[in-house]
């Protein structure tokens, strides 16, 4: 039995591209290598477009551009509201062409078009909306030191930031990263991800038609190894903000480390325990259960992977959420009744495809799933494992992909303790109607974040980032704009 509701037969629909070359100082340009390389429509696995290929020339060339806007350019004469006023604006011209931009995000990454329209844009647009306010709120503090003295802190922009980027949310994980460097007053040069550079180039191109100055956003498509690595360890980046896997990140640390001790955050990778008590509304555990590893197939940093459901409810819980998965409509993402697209390329999907068969080897069960659908695009079918000891591979290593281990316990604290024993440490949830369990349980989570009785709730004041290998530093809210700010302290003899 697969969980084929719709046979994946994915066209290439007619979406406008937009830029495929490098954004720097607001000019579109080649690569200096020349080189491009392409990128897949996930669905159909047809080359879309050939884009710029970025490398350490031209993040030398763009650093340099980040640094004129930083140091003498109008970027850094203008006010603070002035700032604010730009990204209102493209937080605008967003919106006016967020249908189309919700098209090339579903093409380039492979996500149902509805959740394109209905989740990522408008988070995207509330986000830059978000840090727009902030712009002119940035102050430091007056310290009443001893002596004579008047003591006083400023936040100042930390400087040239380089950004690099995942593809799971390409739009969004382009704002979370530029709302707060912009309304810092930073200047920026951005890694996209190789897999789907097409969505935040067009951003680049809004960009510069709201009005910001040169060399103020730089865009560089481009792979990891190569463009990625020459910026996290560019001596003139002042900040590297990373959004990846936990492995890439240990080497972001390391170039930081080895260039000229850069500040870096990291929002890494997590294996989310999502906790089910007897006392929780099975309905609403089971949807919200589903929703909080399924959604975007699978491919959240912060997908409850581990459901640890209560004994005496473990039966009716995984009945429901099997049902769910066997029903589960995969196929084309441009179609309305779609629920599930393809994984975004070829090696997530032979590297889930991977997990699933350690799985099966290790000794876990399959409930559902477990196979390809269809022979074109990179669709898995929505699978979930019983059966899983804590120390198998699928229950330790970050999938990224819609596989759903069920496990059962009979104890809250066990649960716990099982849910806290990974590397990780970005998300979990807690699901019951006993608000003593709810708060005890969101305590001893090891976790940034922690959902009780709702899951992937995302709002762009609240910050979200890991303990342990999960991350550093947080990303949203108010403490997303910290690590975008140097403090200054002035002390003045008076
Ligand atoms: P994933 O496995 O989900 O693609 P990665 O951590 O490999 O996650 O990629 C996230 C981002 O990090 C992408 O933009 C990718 O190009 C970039 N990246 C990958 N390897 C490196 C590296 N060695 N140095 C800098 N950036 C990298």
């Amino acid at each position: 039995m697969t969980a084929v509701a719709s046979a994946p037969d994915a066209t290439t629909p007619a979406v406008k591209v937009g830029p495929t070359k490098l954004l720097i100082n607001n000019e579109w340009v080649n690569a200096a290598s020349g080189k491009t390389f392409s990128t897949v429509n996930p669905a159909t696995e047809e080359v879309i477009a050939q884009v710029a290929e970025a490398d350490a020339a031209d993040v030398d060339r763009a650093v340099k551009a980040a640094r004129a806007a930083f140091e003498e350019g109008p970027w850094s004469k203008m006010s603070a509201s002035e700032r604010g006023r730009l990204m209102y604006k493209l937080a605008d011209l967003i919106e006016k062409n967020k249908d189309e931009l919700a098209q090339l995000e579903s093409l380039d990454n492979g996500k149902p078009l509805r959740e394109s329209k209905n989740a990522d844009l408008p988070l995207v647009i509330a986000c830059y909306r978000y840090y727009a306010g902030w712009a002119d709120k940035i102050h430091g503090k007056v310290i009443p030191v001893n002596g004579p003295f008047m003591c006083y802190t400023k936040h100042e922009p930390v400087g040239v930031v380089g950004q690099i980027i995942p593809w799971n949310f390409p739009l969004l994980m382009q704002a979370w990263k530029l709302g707060p460097a912009l309304a810092a007053g930073c200047t920026v040069v951005m890694k996209v991800a190789e897999q789907t550079p097409l969505s935040a180039l067009r951003i680049g191109e809004l960009i510069v038609e709201a009005g910001f100055p040169p060399g103020v956003v730089n865009i560089l498509p481009g792979y990891g190894p190569t463009a990625g690595q020459a910026l996290a360890r560019h001596p003139d980046v002042d900040k590297v903000a990373f959004t990846g896997s936990t492995e890439v990140g240990h080497l972001i640390m390391k170039y930081a480390a080895e260039s000229n001790l850069k500040r870096v955050t990291l929002e890494l990778g997590g294996k989310s325990p999502n906790i089910v008590l007897a006392d929780a509304p099975l309905d609403a555990a089971a949807d919200g259960a589903f929703f909080g590893l399924f959604f975007n197939q699978g491919q959240c940093c912060c997908a409850g992977s581990r459901v640890f459901v209560e004994d005496k409810i473990y039966d009716d819980f995984l009945a429901k959420v099997t049902d769910k998965a066997k029903t589960r409509k995969v196929g084309d993402p441009f179609l309305k009744e779609t629920q599930q697209g393809p994984q975004v390329d070829d090696e997530q999907f032979k590297k889930i495809m991977g997990f699933i068969d350690t799985g099966k080897k290790q000794g876990a069960k399959l409930a559902c799933g477990g196979e390809r659908v269809g022979s074109r695009g990179y669709f898995v079918a929505p699978t979930i494992f019983t059966d899983v000891r804590d120390d198998m591979t699928i229950a330790q290593e970050e999938i990224f992909g819609p596989v759903m281990s069920v496990m059962r316990f009979s104890q809250i604290d066990e649960a716990i303790r099982r849910g806290n024993a990974t590397k990780y440490g970005l998300a979990a949830a807690v699901w019951t109607r006993d608000i003593e369990k709810a708060y005890s349980v969101a305590n001893k989570l090891r976790a940034g974040t922690v959902w009780v009785n709702c899951y992937d709730v995302f709002d762009a004041a609240a910050p979200f980032g890991g303990f342990k290998q999960s991350g550093i530093g947080r990303e949203l809210g108010e403490y997303g704009l910290a690590n975008y700010t140097e403090i200054k302290t002035v002390t003045v003899k008076i």
